[in-house]
């Protein structure tokens, strides 16, 4: 069947701190105007408020959490963000419906140096397409993170397909104006590709390169939880360049290096992600592999 993508929704602010889709959701009747023509349906939405006013990435719970199938029919009582989840899921789902939302942008930062990573997890033809395309901006990563759909917590999971657009380096509660500005263009070319898929238009597949999530990293930790090591000074900030075995991985408290235990090289991206800390991820791990889409 052909896909058309008649119904986007654009989300910020589903972590509250997380500024950028925040600015761009409260911003949304001007940006509009300077978006290409979309002909479709556009839903901005701003998922968690109270966070947002907080200055805060939720306020009970982990809002990109609570999208299960199986929390959505079995909701956390009296929890602030599975009500909105709830609310959420009947904006732009239901989740796994004919009427959910055919494409959602889903605005994250990160205070690891990610560039613009748009992260998919279902690869289907336009979402490939729509990839290959923006692959040809030098500040574009595209990770490939596998997960079923019924399964996945993250807010977007209630749309038929989705991009999560994750910027960074940027401190939580803060705003970089070159990082706002990128993401806005990718928001822009996203749009106006959409509009000419809708209309037929299928580019010739080119090759680029694309990371697949291959696993976390946590910090080493004692018996009770704490870390017993940092990220090692020459990894920080290293988002997306190679990993080899036995290279420096952690820098314990007294100066000496961990390294990378690992049989094959990788591509570390999140390193030092600030919100992980809690989720008792350090690093993510990921393979380059070069596609043809
Ligand atoms: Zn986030």
């Amino acid at each position: 069947m052909q896909i058309q993508i008649n119904k986007i929704g654009v989300v910020g602010g589903t972590h509250g701190n997380e500024r950028t889709g925040v600015e761009i959701i409260r911003h949304w009747t001007e940006l509009v105007k300077t978006l290409p023509r979309f002909t479709g349906t556009t839903i901005p939405l701003l998922a968690n408020p109270e966070a947002v006013t907080q200055n805060r990435r939720y306020i009970q719970k982990d809002l990109n959490r609570c999208f299960t199938s199986e929390l959505l029919h079995n909701p956390i009582p009296d929890c602030l963000e599975m009500t909105r989840a709830l609310e959420i899921n009947q904006i732009l789902g239901p989740k796994g419906s004919s009427q959910a939302a055919d494409l959602i942008l889903d605005i994250h930062n990160s205070t690891a140096n990610m560039a613009v990573t748009l992260i998919i997890s279902n690869p289907d033809p336009f979402i490939r397409a729509v990839c290959a395309h923006l692959s040809t901006f030098d500040f574009i990563r595209i990770y490939i993170m596998p997960d079923p759909q019924s399964q996945s917590p993250y807010l977007p999971s209630i749309s038929k397909r989705d991009i999560c657009i994750e910027a960074g380096p940027q401190t939580h509660g803060s705003l970089k104006a070159q990082l706002f500005s990128q993401v806005q263009h990718c928001i822009s070319e996203i749009f106006q590709f959409t509009e000419k898929w809708n209309q037929g238009y299928r580019p010739e597949p080119k090759e680029l390169s694309v990371y697949k999530h291959f696993k976390n990293l946590d910090f080493p930790r004692d018996s009770h939880n704490d870390i017993l090591a940092m990220i090692h000074p020459s990894l920080e900030g290293q988002d997306y360049k190679p990993l080899e075995p036995d290279q420096p991985l952690f820098m314990d408290f007294k100066g000496n290096a961990i390294t990378y235990s690992g049989p094959q090289k990788v591509w570390p991206v999140f390193i030092n992600e600030q919100a992980y800390y809690e989720k008792g991820i350090a690093l993510s791990l990921t393979v380059k592999e070069s596609v043809i889409w």
